[in-house]
């Protein structure tokens, strides 16, 4: 089984503590192929350099892509290293979304989205305070004009804010009423050739289950889907590739035959057994 790790965070990203060698040693340890170093990149927030509550990424991001090509030469042979960032919230930013992309060459990028305009991370978020399927149905739509934009290769962490909502309050809402606009969105991936990515982070915090859930990995599988990505989302380097053979057998079980590692932005297939 060949194990590949593409979504993980180094000390280049506010709220991760290991540097790309520390992580890229403990892939070595876990027996990865493959991993991607994809520190964030909040693109609303590039425009306040290092008055930014997240660091500036004018310096981080190039940090980030000169530590993962230095790391790529050093463990050539043993570990192959791409480089690539999490750009988040891109559709809140065009402009600064653009200026990201120029940061240098990425051989894979995910999109994300962790706050809705003008809201607080979900992370944040008191779900007793607002109207939940307001905040779902928000959170869908951005999804899907998300899945508009053109300079991504992976969707990364769809159900995210399911993660606090089970966190605060024991349990998900059904997800039946969102179907139509989940549809929507793995059309738009499926139509623009865009992965889909199995965050396998949630089965080691409460809701123990990948972001997102078998049943939507399947769907996108019927629905024609032909790329997943796997990704750990390791923010410590004890957690590089940790569930990543959980996220294989959700990936099989959809009906997958491989999953996906991006060079350049071309879609490389991995075999799944
Ligand atoms: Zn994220
Ligand atoms: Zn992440």
């Amino acid at each position: 089984m060949i194990l590949c790790d593409f979504h993980t965070h180094s000390n280049n990203s506010f709220d991760a503590e290991n540097t790309v060698d520390e992580m890229c040693r403990a892939a070595v340890r876990q027996g990865l192929s493959a991993i991607a170093v994809t520190d964030h990149c909040e693109a609303p927030y590039i425009v306040y350099g290092d008055d930014c509550e997240f660091g500036s990424f004018d310096k981080q991001i190039p940090a980030s892509l000169r530590d993962a090509q230095a790391a790529r030469e050093k463990y050539r042979g043993e570990l192959d290293v791409f480089c690539g960032m999490e750009l988040g919230e891109p559709m809140h930013d065009p402009k600064q979304t653009e200026r990201a992309l120029q940061y240098g060459d990425f051989d894979f990028i995910l999109a994300s989205v962790h706050n809705l305009r003008g809201l607080d991370d979900f992370y944040y978020m008191d779900f007793s305070a607002v109207d939940l399927n307001e905040i779902l149905c928000a959170y869908f739509d951005e999804l899907l004009e998300t899945a508009s934009f053109p300079y991504f290769d992976s969707l990364s962490h769809l159900t995210y804010p399911l993660r606090y909502v089970y966190e605060r309050t024991g349990s998900v809402p059904d997800l039946t009423p969102y179907l139509p606009r989940i549809e929507a969105i793995f059309q738009k991936l499926i139509q623009n050739k865009k992965a889909l990515e199995i965050n396998v982070s949630g089965l080691f915090k409460p809701m123990n289950t990948t972001l997102p859930p078998q049943e939507l990995v399947s769907l996108f599988r019927r629905m024609g889907g032909q790329y997943v990505t796997i990704g750990t989302d390791a923010h410590r380097a004890d957690m590089v590739g940790k569930g990543v053979k959980e996220g294989i057998a959700v990936a099989k079980k959809a009906g997958f035959t491989h999953y996906t590692l991006y060079q350049a932005h071309t879609p490389k297939l991995i075999p799944l057994d």
